[in-house]
């Protein structure tokens, strides 16, 4: 099913997880122990996978010279997309990136997901790596993420990147990122929200946001997308603070600010950051669900069981 029929579907809002694919040489198994576990306990409609760039890297070589690496550490989005449909039943969405990836290659990475039975896609930018600079610019990457929702919605109509007599409409139902506190690159957060609409105008049917901590920057977000005529459903995207290192890296790599009751609460008691993140993730996700948000979609990097703490307590109410 499509992600969109499901929420059009839903009485309650839907808990839905994002799950990143084990780096290269990772065992698979691993992935499927937590997604067990997932499915037990809340049994999702959907599971979002992530997809990486390839990174640029100066590696050393025997004769001492330096030579310029472009590799990716975590293939196998498709693939485990692939593996959740047939274990689980459950659908997958793969995300597509543009970041370091030709119009080509993800036009082919659309066929085999077609082929393979799975309809949805997060269409997304991703950063830059660095890898970029080994492809040849010239029309041949989509450079936005509304560029990529374009391409996907051509080869909807059956419009591929050559002319092809005859040729089959695939069948996507595409989402887009959102950003509650602005994305970073842009000047204020209405600039973005009109970037935002131009994705849902160019056929984007939902949109997932980044994570945040304090619920008022998702509410202000979701009024003011209102305001600019945006009518898809905004899901919230959660992340639960575990360690004390997050208080840093959360910040730094994903541009959000974390409401200082919470930073307070954990320089108090460092000890108790996990209950703490629990807790907290708890307090805002029954706000959230009180307020009517379409989902849930929580951010599990690792261990699945902060979330799972999460959806019991919300299970229990
Ligand atoms: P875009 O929508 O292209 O926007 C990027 C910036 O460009 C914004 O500031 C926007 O306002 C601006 N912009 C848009 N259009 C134009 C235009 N025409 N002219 C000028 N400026 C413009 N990263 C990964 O590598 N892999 C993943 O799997 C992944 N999944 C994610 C899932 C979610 C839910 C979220 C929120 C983020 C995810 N990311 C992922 C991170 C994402 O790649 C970065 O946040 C990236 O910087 C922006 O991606 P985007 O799709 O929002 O970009």
């Amino acid at each position: 099913m499509k992600v969109i029929e499901h929420y059009d579907k839903a009485t309650e809002p839907l808990i839905s997880f994002e799950i990143i694919p084990p780096k290269r040489g990772g065992a698979v198994s691993d992935v499927f122990e937590s997604l067990d576990r997932v499915v037990e306990a809340v049994r999702p409609p959907f599971i979002d996978v992530t997809y990486h760039a390839a990174e640029a890297t100066v590696e050393e070589q025997p004769d001492g010279s330096l030579k310029r690496v472009i590799r990716r550490k975590r293939p196998g989005t498709i693939g485990l997309c692939a593996a959740i449909l047939h274990r689980y039943g459950i659908d997958p969405v793969p995300h597509l990136i543009c970041e370091g990836f030709t119009k080509e290659e993800s036009e082919d990475a659309l066929i085999e997901l077609n082929y393979l039975g799975i309809h949805n896609v997060l269409a997304i930018r991703g950063d830059n790596t660095g890898s970029q600079i080994s492809l040849n610019l010239n029309g041949t990457v989509n450079k936005y993420a509304i560029d990529l929702v374009r391409q996907i919605q051509n080869m909807n109509r059956g419009e591929y990147l050559e002319d092809i007599i005859n040729a089959e409409p695939t069948n996507f139902c595409v989402g887009v990122a959102g950003y509650p506190e602005k994305h970073f690159e842009a000047p204020n957060l209405d600039w973005d929200i009109k970037k935002l609409k131009d994705k849902v105008d160019a056929g984007a049917e939902y949109i997932v946001t980044q994570m945040f901590f304090d619920n008022s920057a998702y509410f202000r977000f979701v009024e003011k997308c209102r305001g600019h005529g945006i009518t898809v459903p905004i899901v919230p995207g959660l992340k639960i603070l575990t360690t004390t290192g997050h208080l840093k890296t959360l910040p730094k790599n994903f541009y959000l600010n974390l409401p200082d009751e919470l930073t307070e609460q954990i320089d108090a008691n460092p000890d108790h950051v996990k209950q703490i993140g629990v807790d907290w993730a708890q307090k805002q996700s029954l706000e959230l669900m009180e307020n009517g948000v379409p989902g849930l979609h929580y951010y599990i990097m690792g261990d699945p069981q902060p979330a799972l703490d999460v959806i019991g307590y919300l299970q229990k109410k």
